[in-house]
């Protein structure tokens, strides 16, 4: 069974034949994140036979970092496209591929001879295995004792009625604060400001206008664009559990911890955990936990590493200035940085001169 029908929980249950996943809310509905789904998180899709290109989500071919004032540095995407993916269509569309059962929260769960009691609103279910997609504030989590509060950067994140512009992701340094900007329809787009908490907190001005000024700086051409909704607030962007699996209990997605949203890697890491804990649970019970626990643990080494190196490159303007500058000589360490980022190569992919390129002691 699992708990939750977000992107993470409805994937698992078109990997898991004769899975059920309960969902508390019900879809069409909104949620906020940066929409950008990474080439890894796509082809995780296709493995499930949703096209996305098909359904109409705009590619994404690239990304670009860019210091106002200071340069741009660009890497294309190798192989297949990202997806801009508007959530209240690309939720919409799993949780109906799935056949996600809506309107049925979890209050809990317990151990029962031969599996688990998951009680829910509409009454006790029980299942073999319970695997936990019920998002950064997990009931499963928060009553297995395994989950920890959260702490880290915030965000405001808004859809705009403009042109998706050149089909990339464009992330804009403002020193401490970033824009991330994607493409998510044909006039639609979608910018998120992400910054630590006191930033966002401006006495005496509402949510729109601190976004609004942000949005004012690093993309005056979208100043007077209209909004498309509300402006969502997110965050704290980072958390990890106590454990993610034991016994017949699992947990992924957000759920299973939460990485600073820069990378815009949470749902292409979800979908790869769903994939990973498909294979295993197909394996039999006895040692799906501890195998589980252990490729969590470097996808979690992986994730925290590139948010950091991403986070610190960030922070400081002039140190940013210096690594665009340095990577707009050396393209191919960002696109290394990308595959590392999204899983699909590792540390030892980065040669000397990459590292030469990324930290900043690089000649500007
Ligand atoms: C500002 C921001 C920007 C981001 N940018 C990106 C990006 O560009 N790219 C990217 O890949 N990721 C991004 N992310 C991360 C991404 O949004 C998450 O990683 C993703 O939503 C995780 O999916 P999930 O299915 O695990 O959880 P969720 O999407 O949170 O889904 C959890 C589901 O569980 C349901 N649920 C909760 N409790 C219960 C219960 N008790 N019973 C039944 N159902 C329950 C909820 O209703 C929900 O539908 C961003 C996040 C933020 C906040």
């Amino acid at each position: 069974m699992v708990v939750g029908g977000g992107p993470v929980g409805a994937t698992l249950g078109l990997m898991v034949p004769g899975s059920v996943v309960l969902e508390m809310g019900s879809f069409p509905r909104d949620k906020p994140c940066g929409e950008g789904l990474l080439p890894a998180g796509v082809q995780i899709l296709e493995r499930v036979r949703v096209d996305l290109a098909k359904e109409g989500f705009p590619a994404l071919r690239g990304v670009s970092y860019r210091v106002p004032g200071g340069g741009a540095v660009r890497a294309q995407f190798e192989g297949t496209c990202g997806r801009g993916v508007r959530r209240m269509r690309l939720d919409s569309l799993l949780a109906d591929r799935a056949s996600v059962v809506t309107g049925c929260r979890v209050l809990g769960l317990r151990a029962v001879p031969g599996g688990v009691e998951v009680q829910t609103t509409q009454g006790p279910v029980g299942a073999s295995a319970v695997v936990a997609t019920d998002g950064a504030h997990s009931v499963v989590a928060r009553q297995l004792g395994w989950w920890r509060p959260g702490f880290g950067r915030y965000g405001l994140v808004g859809h705009l009625r403009a042109p998706g512009g050149d089909g990339e992701i464009e992330v804009t340094i403002l020193g401490g604060q970033e824009t991330y900007r994607a493409p998510v329809g044909a006039e639609e787009v979608l910018v998120a400001v992400l910054a630590g908490r006191h930033a966002l907190r401006e006495p005496a001005s509402s949510r729109e206008d601190r976004y609004r000024r942000v949005l004012a700086r690093a993309h005056p051409e979208l100043a007077g664009a209209e909004l498309s909704g509300r402006v969502w607030g997110a965050g704290p962007f980072q958390w990890r559990p106590a454990t993610v699996a034991r016994g017949r209990v699992f947990l992924a997605g957000d759920a299973a911890g939460f990485v600073d949203p820069l990378t815009g890697d949470g749902i292409t890491a979800g979908l790869q955990q769903a994939s990973v804990l498909a294979g295993l649970l197909a394996d039999g019970l006895k040692f799906a936990a501890p195998r589980y626990r252990r490729w969590w643990r470097s996808q979690w080494r992986r994730r925290q590493a590139v948010g950091r190196l991403a986070r610190w490159l960030c922070a400081d303007p002039e140190r940013s200035r210096r690594v665009v500058a340095t990577l707009s000589r050396r393209p191919q360490a960002l696109q290394r940085l990308i595959a590392l980022n999204e899983g699909s190569s590792g540390w030892s992919q980065l040669s000397p001169a990459d590292w030469m390129a990324v930290l900043p002691w690089g000649r500007p």
